[in-house]
């Protein structure tokens, strides 16, 4: 009996590893791992011994025999991978039948090392992959920090509650807040309680993994107008962020206009026209939850501004759009360009996945038509947001000229941007802070992972390998001497750390994510 990866997949590559015959493909070592998607499991070669599966961090990994109806495809999506892809022909002969490659981390340290003491801010995947990495192979003493109440950064207020098998990462990460080498402080916002170089001074090394917080913005007239939202307001709304206001989101409107297509606007759009009853089911915030019972939404229209060939979103994310009961997924066919991407598409090509999608000239004049459903409109963009005192409709541009969509809310979910850290250098045209290889540039002992350090594109996983590169700088950086000894102990970071923390740790979420759902 084979396994097979389905739609949860992280690409963390954690499977990679365990695999005992080589057959999850792209490895981290070759080309395609940078841009793929999710991994494969190839068919030829699985034994069938369910390692991968209880390594998965996000449970993706299932026998195919025991797929859900939804999940089905995935047996066809992995062997498909294998028929095209530049994955080794299987070879229990060859060299490269476990090809685990060279340690990522110098195994040897001088043996007069004394342990170093390295602080980690932002509790999201890229702080906490970092986190492990030093604790997992080094006898380092970590000081984690997070501006907010809350650990989890993006995992616990990011992903959507109706994905729980991803939530599950935050549980694995969570592990290492009580870690004997750790020490946590929440609610300290480094820049605004505590300086870079208080921080610096108090230890060997300081990883930032602070995320991309600020949202991009459209630059249209009436983009601010009550009712055109960023769609990470709406995300952090039915996440229960610390920092969202219970009754900030109306949902009055018959039709909902999103801006993107990406996965946040795929998000955004199924939480908007999900069954309540199994929202009821996730951690989904209360207030969220009951608005949405009584949300008058029926109808979502996501604007892409290129064509099906060149959507954002993955592939996977899109086809569970497909099965969401009681909700009908369109592709409004208004240029000829969609249908050719559409029909020219080969089978694992992007636009391939909306081939069997319902398609049809859509009529926006009038309100939406009955039924729930979303509407994935190519080749258009916003051009203003109109209405008095709020929001009433959109002027959409395309090829064929303009059109004005009525409605009554527009989530902008076209990208996050990194913001400068105070004491830190900041490229402004890419929101990140410069650094070779995860050191920042021209400051010894401090450096960058995740967004802040690669632009705000890639899943979860994707910061496996990004954290495993950042701490191997710093390791050789420790190794060849050069980081800066730290001025004062931890201790006295620590009783600095509370005596400036303005905001307390939040009651309800004493200690991170594991104990947060443990409150629920
Ligand atoms: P994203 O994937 O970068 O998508 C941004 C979208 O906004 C693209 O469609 C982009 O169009 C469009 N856009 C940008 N500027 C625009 C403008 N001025 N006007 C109109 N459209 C504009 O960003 P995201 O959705 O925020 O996701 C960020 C990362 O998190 C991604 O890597 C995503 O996969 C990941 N994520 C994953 C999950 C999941 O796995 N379930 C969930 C959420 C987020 P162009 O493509 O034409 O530039």
């Amino acid at each position: 009996m084979t396994y097979a990866i389905t739609q949860t997949c992280c690409a963390d590559a954690t499977c990679v590893a365990v695999c005992p015959v080589n057959c999850i493909h792209p490895t981290p070592e070759e080309r395609a791992f940078g841009s793929t998607e999710m991994l494969h499991i190839d068919p030829r070669t699985c034994i069938g011994c369910g390692a991968c599966a209880d390594a998965c961090p996000v449970d993706a990994v299932f026998p195919v025999d025991r797929l859900p109806a939804a999940q089905k495809q995935y047996v066809a999506i992995n062997a498909a991978y294998f028929e095209e892809s530049e994955a080794p022909e299987p070879d229990p002969e060859g060299p490269n039948f476990h090809p685990w490659g060279e340690p990522a981390f110098p195994r040897v340290l001088p043996a007069d090392f004394a342990p170093l003491k390295v602080a980690v801010v932002g509790t999201g995947p890229a702080g906490m992959y970092a986190a492990r990495d030093l604790l997992l192979h080094t006898s380092a003493e970590v000081t984690l920090i997070d501006r907010l109440p809350v650990a989890g950064g993006l995992v616990r207020h990011g992903v959507a509650p109706d994905h729980p098998a991803t939530k599950k990462v935050g549980d694995t990460f969570a592990r290492f807040h009580t870690h004997p080498r750790v020490r946590m402080h929440l609610g300290l916002d480094v820049g605004a309680d505590i300086t870079a170089q208080e921080l610096a001074a108090h230890h060997h090394a300081v990883i930032y993994a602070v995320g991309a917080s600020a949202d991009r913005r459209l630059s249209v007239p009436g983009e601010d107008l009550p009712g055109s939202v960023p769609a990470s307001a709406f995300v952090a709304w039915y996440n229960d962020h610390p920092d969202a206001t219970p009754d900030g989101i109306d949902l009055s409107a018959e039709r909902v206009v999103v801006v993107g297509s990406g996965n946040v606007a795929l998000d955004v759009a199924r939480i908007l026209l999900a069954d309540p009853d199994t929202l009821a089911r996730t951690d989904i915030a209360a207030h969220a939850l009951a608005a949405l019972r009584d949300s008058k939404v029926r109808e979502v229209v996501l604007l892409a501004r290129r064509g099906p060939e060149h959507a954002a979103y993955t592939t996977s994310e899109l086809l569970a759009l497909t099965h969401m009961p009681g909700v009908e997924l369109v592709v409004d066919d208004h240029d000829p360009r969609i249908t050719r991407a559409l029909d020219e598409a080969a089978p694992r090509d992007k636009a391939a996945a909306l081939r069997d999608v319902t398609r049809r000239p859509m009529e926006w004049a009038a309100p939406p038509a009955p039924g729930r459903r979303i509407v994935l409109r190519f080749h258009c963009r916003p051009a203003e947001v109109l209405g008095e005192n709020r929001m009433e409709a959109v002027r959409v541009t395309s090829d064929a000229g303009e059109r004005t969509l009525g409605a009554g809310m527009m989530l902008r979910a076209i990208g996050y941007r990194g913001l400068p850290v105070p004491g830190l250098p900041f490229d402004e045209i890419s929101g990140t802070v410069p650094h070779e290889a995860g050191r920042v540039t021209g400051q010894p002992g401090t450096y960058v992972v995740g967004w802040i350090k690669r632009g705000p594109t890639g899943g979860i996983g994707t910061n496996r390998t990004c954290a495993a590169e950042t701490v191997s700088t710093l390791l050789a950086d420790a190794i060849a001497g050069t980081l800066p000894a730290p001025r004062h102990t931890t201790r006295a970071f620590h009783r600095l750390a509370r005596r400036r923390r303005r905001r307390p740790a939040d009651s309800r979420f004493p200690q991170g994510l594991l104990q947060a759902r443990g409150a629920r």
